[in-house]
Protein backbone atom coordinates (compact mmCIF):
# COMPACT_ATOMS: atom_id res chain seq x y z
CA UNK A 1 0.00 0.00 0.00
CA UNK A 2 2.18 2.88 -1.45
CA UNK A 3 -0.21 5.37 0.73
CA UNK A 4 1.85 8.93 1.26
CA UNK A 5 0.87 12.16 2.15
CA UNK A 6 0.58 14.95 -0.61
CA UNK A 7 3.58 16.55 1.56
CA UNK A 8 6.06 13.60 1.08
CA UNK A 9 4.72 13.58 -3.00
CA UNK A 10 5.31 17.07 -3.34
CA UNK A 11 8.80 16.87 -1.93
CA UNK A 12 10.22 14.35 -4.52
CA UNK A 13 8.47 16.32 -7.15
CA UNK A 14 10.21 19.42 -6.00
CA UNK A 15 13.63 17.04 -5.93
CA UNK A 16 12.19 15.62 -9.38
CA UNK A 17 11.49 18.82 -10.64
CA UNK A 18 8.02 17.84 -11.92
CA UNK A 19 4.33 18.61 -11.27
CA UNK A 20 2.09 15.79 -9.65
CA UNK A 21 -1.18 15.60 -11.05
CA UNK A 22 -4.61 15.30 -8.82
CA UNK A 23 -7.35 13.15 -10.62
CA UNK A 24 -10.41 14.01 -9.38
CA UNK A 25 -12.91 11.12 -9.22
CA UNK A 26 -16.12 9.96 -8.08
CA UNK A 27 -17.30 6.38 -9.60
CA UNK A 28 -15.53 2.82 -9.93
CA UNK A 29 -14.82 3.23 -13.40
CA UNK A 30 -12.70 6.67 -13.27
CA UNK A 31 -11.12 5.48 -10.31
CA UNK A 32 -9.80 2.12 -11.47
CA UNK A 33 -8.53 4.91 -14.63
CA UNK A 34 -6.94 6.83 -12.59
CA UNK A 35 -4.91 4.33 -11.16
CA UNK A 36 -4.28 2.36 -14.23
CA UNK A 37 -2.91 5.80 -16.10
CA UNK A 38 -0.86 6.16 -13.17
CA UNK A 39 0.31 2.83 -13.31
CA UNK A 40 0.96 2.65 -16.58
CA UNK A 41 2.85 5.93 -16.73
CA UNK A 42 4.98 4.48 -13.16
CA UNK A 43 3.88 8.60 -11.93
CA UNK A 44 3.02 9.37 -8.47
CA UNK A 45 -0.38 11.07 -7.95
CA UNK A 46 -2.61 12.20 -6.09
CA UNK A 47 -6.22 10.60 -6.10
CA UNK A 48 -8.99 12.67 -5.37
CA UNK A 49 -12.94 13.83 -4.47
CA UNK A 50 -14.60 16.23 -3.85
CA UNK A 51 -17.47 16.73 -1.19
CA UNK A 52 -20.11 16.85 -4.51
CA UNK A 53 -18.15 13.55 -5.19
CA UNK A 54 -19.17 11.76 -2.16
CA UNK A 55 -22.59 12.94 -2.29
CA UNK A 56 -22.92 11.03 -5.77
CA UNK A 57 -20.76 7.33 -4.67
CA UNK A 58 -21.40 7.83 -0.87
CA UNK A 59 -18.53 7.97 2.14
CA UNK A 60 -18.37 4.66 2.92
CA UNK A 61 -18.22 3.42 -0.98
CA UNK A 62 -15.46 5.85 -2.27
CA UNK A 63 -13.30 4.68 1.13
CA UNK A 64 -13.78 1.24 0.19
CA UNK A 65 -12.78 1.24 -3.54
CA UNK A 66 -10.00 3.57 -2.82
CA UNK A 67 -8.32 1.48 0.01
CA UNK A 68 -8.26 -0.86 -2.69
CA UNK A 69 -7.32 1.40 -5.47
CA UNK A 70 -4.84 1.87 -2.96
CA UNK A 71 -3.51 -2.04 -2.35
CA UNK A 72 -3.70 -2.28 -6.24
CA UNK A 73 -1.26 0.58 -6.94
CA UNK A 74 2.40 0.05 -7.20
CA UNK A 75 3.08 4.13 -7.43
CA UNK A 76 2.97 6.10 -4.48
CA UNK A 77 -0.47 7.54 -4.13
CA UNK A 78 -2.14 10.20 -1.62
CA UNK A 79 -5.97 9.81 -1.14
CA UNK A 80 -6.81 13.40 -1.16
CA UNK A 81 -10.00 15.65 0.04
CA UNK A 82 -10.85 18.30 -2.79
CA UNK A 83 -12.44 21.56 -2.00
CA UNK A 84 -13.51 20.77 1.81
CA UNK A 85 -15.32 23.47 3.28
CA UNK A 86 -16.52 22.36 6.73
CA UNK A 87 -14.66 20.68 9.48
CA UNK A 88 -17.15 18.05 9.36
CA UNK A 89 -15.49 16.80 5.90
CA UNK A 90 -12.69 17.14 6.90
CA UNK A 91 -12.42 15.09 10.30
CA UNK A 92 -14.99 12.95 8.38
CA UNK A 93 -11.81 12.13 5.30
CA UNK A 94 -9.30 11.79 7.96
CA UNK A 95 -11.22 8.74 9.87
CA UNK A 96 -11.73 7.42 6.60
CA UNK A 97 -8.27 6.76 6.17
CA UNK A 98 -7.14 9.92 3.56
CA UNK A 99 -3.57 11.41 4.09
CA UNK A 100 -4.22 14.99 2.79
CA UNK A 101 -7.27 17.19 2.42
CA UNK A 102 -7.59 20.50 1.09
CA UNK A 103 -9.55 23.26 2.87
CA UNK A 104 -11.63 25.64 0.86
CA UNK A 105 -11.88 28.99 3.32
CA UNK A 106 -11.42 31.32 -0.59
CA UNK A 107 -15.07 32.80 -0.17
CA UNK A 108 -14.09 33.64 3.17
CA UNK A 109 -12.84 36.97 4.20
CA UNK A 110 -9.56 36.78 4.54
CA UNK A 111 -9.12 36.17 8.37
CA UNK A 112 -12.06 33.86 8.52
CA UNK A 113 -9.89 31.73 5.89
CA UNK A 114 -7.00 31.87 7.94
CA UNK A 115 -8.69 31.14 11.23
CA UNK A 116 -10.15 27.99 9.33
CA UNK A 117 -7.71 26.87 7.56
CA UNK A 118 -5.32 27.34 11.10
CA UNK A 119 -7.97 24.90 12.83
CA UNK A 120 -7.49 22.21 9.94
CA UNK A 121 -3.87 22.35 10.33
CA UNK A 122 -3.88 21.82 13.78
CA UNK A 123 -6.68 19.04 13.41
CA UNK A 124 -4.92 17.04 10.12
CA UNK A 125 -0.94 17.48 11.43
CA UNK A 126 -2.33 15.63 14.85
CA UNK A 127 -3.38 12.65 12.58
CA UNK A 128 -0.59 12.92 10.32
CA UNK A 129 -2.47 14.46 7.19
CA UNK A 130 -1.32 17.16 4.72
CA UNK A 131 -3.17 20.55 3.97
CA UNK A 132 -3.83 22.70 1.46
CA UNK A 133 -5.76 25.41 1.71
CA UNK A 134 -6.46 28.13 -1.35
CA UNK A 135 -6.28 31.94 -1.15
CA UNK A 136 -7.74 33.98 -3.98
CA UNK A 137 -10.91 32.77 -6.07
CA UNK A 138 -10.87 30.92 -8.81
CA UNK A 139 -13.20 31.59 -11.65
CA UNK A 140 -15.99 28.69 -12.41
CA UNK A 141 -17.35 25.81 -10.41
CA UNK A 142 -15.99 22.91 -8.56
CA UNK A 143 -18.27 20.59 -5.92
CA UNK A 144 -19.61 23.73 -3.66
CA UNK A 145 -17.80 26.25 -4.71
CA UNK A 146 -18.81 28.82 -7.62
CA UNK A 147 -17.23 31.75 -8.48
CA UNK A 148 -19.39 33.92 -11.31
CA UNK A 149 -17.49 36.25 -13.75
CA UNK A 150 -16.52 39.13 -12.34
CA UNK A 151 -16.04 38.15 -8.75
CA UNK A 152 -13.11 36.22 -9.31
CA UNK A 153 -10.12 37.48 -7.47
CA UNK A 154 -6.59 37.10 -8.18
CA UNK A 155 -3.88 35.68 -4.95
CA UNK A 156 -2.39 38.49 -3.55
CA UNK A 157 1.69 37.76 -3.32
CA UNK A 158 1.89 39.31 0.29
CA UNK A 159 -1.00 38.18 1.41
CA UNK A 160 -0.14 34.37 0.41
CA UNK A 161 2.81 34.77 2.47
CA UNK A 162 1.26 35.68 5.81
CA UNK A 163 -1.28 33.14 5.36
CA UNK A 164 1.54 30.57 4.55
CA UNK A 165 3.36 31.49 7.47
CA UNK A 166 0.54 32.30 10.35
CA UNK A 167 -1.73 28.54 8.98
CA UNK A 168 1.50 26.09 8.72
CA UNK A 169 -0.32 24.99 5.49
CA UNK A 170 1.46 22.39 3.14
CA UNK A 171 0.33 23.70 -0.11
CA UNK A 172 -1.67 26.60 -1.29
CA UNK A 173 -4.16 27.01 -4.19
CA UNK A 174 -3.49 30.07 -5.94
CA UNK A 175 -5.78 31.96 -8.78
CA UNK A 176 -3.57 33.43 -11.31
CA UNK A 177 -5.71 33.30 -14.36
CA UNK A 178 -6.60 29.12 -13.92
CA UNK A 179 -10.52 29.16 -14.04
CA UNK A 180 -12.48 25.53 -13.29
CA UNK A 181 -14.44 24.53 -16.42
CA UNK A 182 -13.45 24.73 -20.21
CA UNK A 183 -11.12 27.84 -20.83
CA UNK A 184 -12.31 29.79 -23.61
CA UNK A 185 -9.27 30.20 -26.15
CA UNK A 186 -5.96 30.51 -25.02
CA UNK A 187 -5.52 30.46 -20.87
CA UNK A 188 -3.82 33.84 -19.76
CA UNK A 189 -1.52 32.74 -16.69
CA UNK A 190 -0.32 36.10 -14.72
CA UNK A 191 3.26 34.40 -14.76
CA UNK A 192 4.74 37.70 -12.97
CA UNK A 193 2.10 37.26 -10.19
CA UNK A 194 2.91 33.25 -9.80
CA UNK A 195 6.80 34.25 -9.96
CA UNK A 196 5.84 37.20 -7.16
CA UNK A 197 3.99 34.42 -4.73
CA UNK A 198 7.00 31.58 -5.56
CA UNK A 199 9.34 34.06 -4.03
CA UNK A 200 7.03 34.78 -0.96
CA UNK A 201 5.26 31.37 0.04
CA UNK A 202 7.59 28.90 0.84
CA UNK A 203 5.06 26.08 0.41
CA UNK A 204 4.74 24.24 -2.74
CA UNK A 205 1.84 26.22 -4.83
CA UNK A 206 -1.26 24.47 -6.58
CA UNK A 207 -2.84 25.48 -9.76
CA UNK A 208 -6.82 23.97 -10.14
CA UNK A 209 -8.58 23.86 -13.45
CA UNK A 210 -5.98 22.49 -15.06
CA UNK A 211 -7.64 20.91 -17.95
CA UNK A 212 -6.46 22.80 -21.24
CA UNK A 213 -3.38 23.79 -19.88
CA UNK A 214 -0.81 23.29 -22.57
CA UNK A 215 2.59 22.02 -21.75
CA UNK A 216 4.32 25.03 -22.12
CA UNK A 217 2.51 26.50 -19.00
CA UNK A 218 3.30 23.82 -17.09
CA UNK A 219 6.19 23.67 -17.75
CA UNK A 220 6.70 27.44 -16.86
CA UNK A 221 4.76 27.01 -13.79
CA UNK A 222 6.46 24.07 -12.62
CA UNK A 223 9.28 26.05 -12.41
CA UNK A 224 7.81 28.79 -10.75
CA UNK A 225 6.83 26.55 -7.47
CA UNK A 226 3.32 24.70 -8.76
CA UNK A 227 3.86 20.97 -7.90
CA UNK A 228 0.43 19.85 -7.94
CA UNK A 229 -2.09 20.67 -10.83
CA UNK A 230 -5.15 18.98 -10.73
CA UNK A 231 -7.42 17.60 -13.42
CA UNK A 232 -11.56 17.36 -13.28
CA UNK A 233 -13.28 18.73 -16.68
CA UNK A 234 -10.48 16.85 -18.73
CA UNK A 235 -11.48 13.56 -17.14
CA UNK A 236 -15.44 13.93 -17.46
CA UNK A 237 -14.60 14.50 -20.66
CA UNK A 238 -13.05 11.99 -21.84
CA UNK A 239 -15.61 9.47 -20.18
CA UNK A 240 -18.19 11.16 -21.55
CA UNK A 241 -16.26 10.93 -25.37
CA UNK A 242 -16.21 7.46 -24.73
CA UNK A 243 -19.31 6.65 -24.01
CA UNK A 244 -20.40 8.58 -27.30
CA UNK A 245 -17.94 6.90 -29.41
CA UNK A 246 -18.98 3.62 -28.65
CA UNK A 247 -22.81 4.39 -28.86
CA UNK A 248 -22.29 5.66 -32.20
CA UNK A 249 -20.60 2.58 -33.23
CA UNK A 250 -23.35 -0.06 -31.31
CA UNK A 251 -26.08 1.63 -31.17
CA UNK A 252 -28.08 -1.69 -29.88
CA UNK A 253 -25.75 -2.63 -26.90
CA UNK A 254 -27.44 -2.02 -23.83
CA UNK A 255 -24.94 -3.92 -21.30
CA UNK A 256 -22.87 -1.36 -19.18
CA UNK A 257 -19.97 -3.44 -19.09
CA UNK A 258 -19.50 -3.26 -22.40
CA UNK A 259 -20.21 1.03 -22.54
CA UNK A 260 -18.53 1.41 -19.70
CA UNK A 261 -15.32 -0.40 -20.38
CA UNK A 262 -14.35 1.85 -23.54
CA UNK A 263 -15.30 5.34 -21.47
CA UNK A 264 -12.92 3.69 -18.70
CA UNK A 265 -10.04 3.21 -21.82
CA UNK A 266 -10.52 6.48 -23.19
CA UNK A 267 -10.06 7.79 -19.46
CA UNK A 268 -6.70 5.79 -18.92
CA UNK A 269 -5.34 6.96 -22.60
CA UNK A 270 -5.95 10.85 -21.84
CA UNK A 271 -4.41 11.01 -18.24
CA UNK A 272 -1.58 8.78 -19.68
CA UNK A 273 -0.42 11.96 -22.01
CA UNK A 274 -1.28 14.47 -18.86
CA UNK A 275 0.94 12.50 -16.78
CA UNK A 276 3.41 12.38 -19.86
CA UNK A 277 3.03 16.20 -19.92
CA UNK A 278 3.78 16.95 -16.59
CA UNK A 279 7.12 15.17 -16.43
CA UNK A 280 5.70 12.87 -13.99
CA UNK A 281 6.42 9.95 -16.26
CA UNK A 282 9.00 6.84 -14.70
CA UNK A 283 9.38 9.20 -11.40
CA UNK A 284 7.77 6.09 -9.28
CA UNK A 285 10.31 4.20 -7.65
CA UNK A 286 10.98 0.62 -7.64
CA UNK A 287 8.00 -1.02 -6.01
CA UNK A 288 6.16 2.05 -5.52
CA UNK A 289 7.65 3.16 -2.43
CA UNK A 290 10.79 6.11 -1.95
CA UNK A 291 13.75 3.95 -0.06
CA UNK A 292 13.66 5.90 3.43
CA UNK A 293 9.87 4.95 3.68
CA UNK A 294 10.96 1.36 2.71
CA UNK A 295 14.11 1.31 5.01
CA UNK A 296 11.76 2.25 7.97
ZN1 LIG B 1 -10.66 23.02 -7.81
Amino acid sequence: MPLYTSAEIYRHAHEGGYVVAGFDSYCLEVIQAHVRAANAEKAPFLLQVTPKGFRHIGVSYFAGIARAAIEESRVPVALHLDHGTTLEEIVSCIRNGFSSVMIDGSMLPFEDNLALTGKVVEIAHAAGVSVEAELGRVLGKESDVEVRAGEEDFTDPGAAAEFARETGVDALAVSVGNIHGFYRGEPRIDFRRLEAIHRQVPVPLVFHGGSGLGAEVIEKAGRLGVRKVNIGTAIKKAFADGIRAFWAEHPEEFDPRRVLGPAREAVVEELRGTLRMFGASGRSPRGGRWQEEAAE
